[in-house]
């Protein structure tokens, strides 16, 4: 009897054991938004980064442009590529920064639609906790806020991703700025996982569009230029999976440049209020079909075969369209 006891205990170790080991390697995916559609098969969203200045160096009149273009488009739902509050995100939840910035300056009714955003280099030096917290949605009910997720669109999948925690350098010289690197620690491990949740999701899309939104740039000409090590780990991985599209913010500017090696856009929207920066890396690439120096923001229209992606400046003009056709890019 005490031999069946001691055998008992010993077993019982056992599966405890099993069970803390393959809990703390459980796989969690990335949260998805399923966003329901006009029902008519198409998609129309804009496009927006770098913007929360309480309205100010021409945020309010990069809105009332966004007005325009999301009432003509009957738009869908807003992406943000992050650095959503200057200059440090949010203090807390209740910052006046949040209804300042986001509430009492996208006002039009066009723009009453979900705003599914990531976080940005900024954001991180204030409360992240806050930024993400569900208790913003109390105050705005459009704010969708997470560091990795996806919208489920239908037609379009698209795979919002975590990006500052990715350079080194935030952690290594952070100068003189303050980072709320709470969730993230440690980068290597947390990166790793992004990735590999990222890699997860995008081998089960069955999505006719796949876009990846990031805040940093896999490529640009602007300030900061191509981001090495997104380039590193993420371009494979997107190449691999036919993703259509990387978008993203982080340079004050918008940007449309091609993949030199496959199919892959790689659209640039960071461009929501200060711009202007006037400096440019490698302008006379030839992978380069546009680049802006200049407030203004992107509308993406997409059917089951179709995509038109368009610039807006300032004052709402077209500055730069783009088209593909994926039954023709097929057959080439
Ligand atoms: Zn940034």
């Amino acid at each position: 009897m005490a031999k069946f006891y001691k055998n008992s205990m010993v077993l019982c170790f056992w599966v405890v054991i099993v069970f803390v080991i393959s809990s703390a390697s459980a796989f969690t995916r990335l949260k998805k938004f399923d966003h329901l559609t006009k029902g008519d098969g198409t998609l129309n969203f804009l496009v927006i980064g770098d913007w929360g200045r309480r309205g100010a160096f021409n945020q309010s009149l990069v809105a009332d442009q966004m007005a325009k273009v999301g009432e003509k488009l009957n738009i869908d739902f807003v992406l943000s590529t992050g650095d959503n509050f200057y200059d440090n995100g949010l203090t807390g939840i209740h910052d006046s920064n949040f209804v300042e910035s986001f509430t009492n300056v996208y006002t039009a009714q066009s723009l009453q639609k979900k705003w599914y955003s990531v976080l940005g280099n900024h954001d991180y030096r204030g409360n992240v906790k806050a930024q993400l917290s569900p208790y913003l949605r109390k105050i705005d009910s459009r704010w969708v806020c997470l560091r990795s997720f996806i919208v489920n669109a239908e037609i379009a999948e698209i795979f919002m991703v975590d990006t500052t925690p990715f350079m080194e350098y935030y952690f290594s010289e952070p100068k003189d700025h303050t980072y709320d690197w709470r969730g993230v620690i440690p980068p290597k491990a947390y990166s790793a996982n992004v990735l590999k949740q990222l890699e997860k999701a995008l081998s089960e899309s069955t999505a006719k569009w796949k876009i990846v939104l990031g805040h940093h740039a896999i490529r640009s000409v602007g300030h900061h230029g191509d981001t090495q090590v997104l380039v590193d780990r993420f371009l494979p991985m997107l190449r691999a999976y036919d993703v259509d599209f990387y978008m993203n913010g982080h340079d004050h500017c918008l940007e449309h440049i091609s993949d030199t090696e496959s199919p892959m856009q790689f659209l640039v929207s960071g461009a929501g209020s200060k711009a202007w920066r006037g400096d440019l890396k490698g302008l006379n690439r030839k992978d380069v079909h546009f680049f802006h120096d200049g407030q203004g923001f992107m509308s993406v229209q997409l059917t089951p075969t179709e995509a038109e992606i368009k610039y807006y400046d300032v004052s709402g003009s077209v500055i730069h369209r783009w088209n593909r056709s994926k039954l023709l890019h097929s057959a080439i």
